[in-house]
């Protein structure tokens, strides 16, 4: 007799033969167990990705009071930025490092929904209600992709977008496939600027652009992409990041590309 096992059926089976261990205390059953998603969320700063400085969570939360159409959400005012917000989950260490590690580089599947609560927990919400709100993914270089497997940020992009009822657009292509790993950051600097182009000329200007990458290094890529979104004539241009360096290794790291 021929059993039928479908898919849905194998992972059930497969989650309950090799249940996940949580990657920040070891106890079984998620990547993730909720005390250490509650730890994670309730020790949220809001960072500026230039000076690395944090803030209380959220600091702009007066201009989303009702009322105000104040769009410049801002962490810093000291430094200037194309962004006019930015939102991180934490710093690139410990747990919240390995679920992006092992997304990533392990194709991990799981770690994308708990990263996606995480990047949802992080972005605040009254400012983005009833209004376009586009998520584009900062794309991953093809040969990474067809290597690893999996293309992460799209992934968590799409989980995103689905969550928080936005759309989700690879309203951004690769003009070459430059590794930035192993040079410094300077030359990875002027490697970015030439590293995006729009694969489609559709810019609203009174749209919201996400841009969505789970590392932020020097903060080459990113940039590079929202001058190209502003170039295009994009005018409200946020990133959300799932983790960040911190200043004192980015020379030490490679800027982890997309
Ligand atoms: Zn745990
Ligand atoms: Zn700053």
């Amino acid at each position: 007799m021929n059993f039928v096992v479908k898919n849905t059926t194998r992972w059930g089976l497969l989650d309950l033969l090799c249940p996940h261990s949580c990657r920040g205390c070891g106890v079984l059953g998620a990547v993730l167990c909720d005390r250490c998603k509650n730890y994670i969320i309730q020790n949220q700063k809001d960072i500026c990705p230039y000076c690395r400085r944090t803030f209380g969570r959220h600091s702009t939360q007066q201009s989303l009071l009702p009322g105000n159409d104040n769009l410049d959400l801002r962490v810093c005012h000291d430094c200037d930025s194309t962004f006019k917000g930015f939102w991180v989950v934490g710093w690139r260490e410990g747990m919240l490092a390995k679920l992006v590690s092992e997304l990533k580089y392990q194709s991990v599947r799981a770690c994308a929904d708990t990263l996606t609560e995480l990047l949802d927990q992080s972005i605040p919400r009254p400012i983005f209600e009833e209004r376009e709100v586009i998520l584009i993914p900062l794309p991953t270089i093809g040969k990474h992709i067809r290597s690893r497997g999996l293309d992460h940020t799209k992934l968590l992009a799409k989980k995103l977008a689905n969550r928080r009822g936005w759309k989700m657009q690879t309203l951004l292509r690769r003009a070459n496939d430059t590794v930035q790993v192993g040079t410094n950051a300077t030359k990875r600097v002027a490697q970015a600027s030439k590293a995006y182009e729009l694969s489609y000329a559709t810019i609203n200007p009174n749209s919201y652009y996400i841009l969505l990458d789970d590392v932020w290094t020097t903060g080459a890529s990113m940039q590079a992409a929202a001058s190209v979104l502003k170039q295009a004539g994009a005018k409200y241009i946020y990133a959300t990041i799932v983790e960040i360096g911190r200043l004192k290794n980015i020379d030490n790291e490679a800027d982890v590309e997309p």
